[in-house]
């Protein structure tokens, strides 16, 4: 019999956490943390991801600050702004959300935010030091996903993990930290131009899907008893919802979900990880 690895109860408990920490340093005559996002232009996506962030902020103690900025700001004035948060005493995180319209350069506005408020972790600087195995912010998602094996005890010492896909916000990054020294997984990154991929995950203790294909990853390629976190969240319709679609992972889970010792649903696995990894982030930022 599977069990559920339940991101929602998992990333409860960790708020819960933050929140005590929280009380804790306002006991002291701390300053609690403080987190500030940009928001340029209005995308409905945008909006919702920086809502949750301005309400799990809000739910922990944490301060947040949301600067909105319109569509046609430029990129200096962008950069500007960026200058003026980082120089910000009172500040400990900063994150822009993306995407950024098209005459702004991701890559400049992340490379301006200071590497020690870059609570998102994509700074050059924070990607360097995890890779080398230092002290960095690591980015959401892959920070997410470790955390729910820690705390599910899934033993990764020697463990055969592939990780399916190669993007730089979730399986480059999470290859990197499974195969980093004390955590000791040995690791396989899958992807598009992959020949026999699935014989390679079928070989895994611990498979990481993320490729935003829903149901790829059947029960063929799946172990017995293997550990399985589905990262993927596609929007497929579903005429009985209200909204008319509704998310689905990588993972075929009516028929891996059998095979498998753990096995993360979506929604509530990986996803609310996600969420409580940018306030993992800001607190440690607020407390150096
Ligand atoms: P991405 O940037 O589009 O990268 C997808 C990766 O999957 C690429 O490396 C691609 O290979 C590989 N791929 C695509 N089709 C494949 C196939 N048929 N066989 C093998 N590999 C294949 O995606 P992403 O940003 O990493 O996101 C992946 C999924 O995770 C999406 O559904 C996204 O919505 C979800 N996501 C969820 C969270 C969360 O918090 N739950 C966070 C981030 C992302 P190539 O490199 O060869 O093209």
């Amino acid at each position: 019999m599977y069990q559920i690895i339940d991101g929602n109860e998992t990333a409860a408990a960790i708020r819960g956490e933050i929140a005590a920490a929280v009380r804790e340093m306002t006991a002291r005559g701390s300053r609690v943390p403080h987190l500030a996002a940009i928001l340029v232009g209005n995308d409905g996506g945008s909006e919702t991801y920086v809502s949750h962030k301005v309400k799990d902020c809000a739910e922990v103690g944490f301060r947040s600050t949301l600067i909105r900025m319109d569509a046609s700001v430029s990129e200096e004035e962008l950069l500007a702004k960026v200058d003026e948060l980082n120089r910000d005493p009172e500040l400990d995180g900063l994150i822009v959300q993306l995407p950024l319209p098209d005459h702004i350069s991701e890559n400049k506005v992340i490379d301006a935010i200071n590497p020690e408020k870059d609570v998102d972790g994509f700074h050059p600087v924070n990607v360097g030091r995890m890779v080398a195995g230092l002290p960095s912010f690591v980015s959401a998602t892959p920070a997410g996903i470790m955390e729910l094996l820690k705390r599910y005890h899934i033993p990764l010492k020697g463990a055969e993990c592939v990780v399916v896909g190669r993007s730089n916000i979730v399986g480059r990054p999470v290859s990197i930290l499974l195969s980093q020294k004390g955590i000791d997984a040995t690791v396989t990154v899958v992807h598009s131009r992959t020949r026999d991929m699935a014989d390679i995950i079928r070989r895994a203790d611990i498979i990481i899907a993320a490729i935003g294909k829903p149901g790829f990853i059947t029960s063929d390629m799946v172990k017995e008893g293997a550990v399985v976190i589905d990262v993927g969240t596609t929007r497929v319709p579903a005429p009985e919802k209200k909204a008319g679609w509704r998310l689905r992972g990588d993972v075929d889970f009516e028929s891996v979900a059998p095979r498998c010792a753990y096995i993360t649903p979506v929604p509530g696995g990986v996803g609310p990880m996600t969420r409580v990894s940018l306030l993992i982030n800001t607190l440690k930022a607020c407390k150096r």
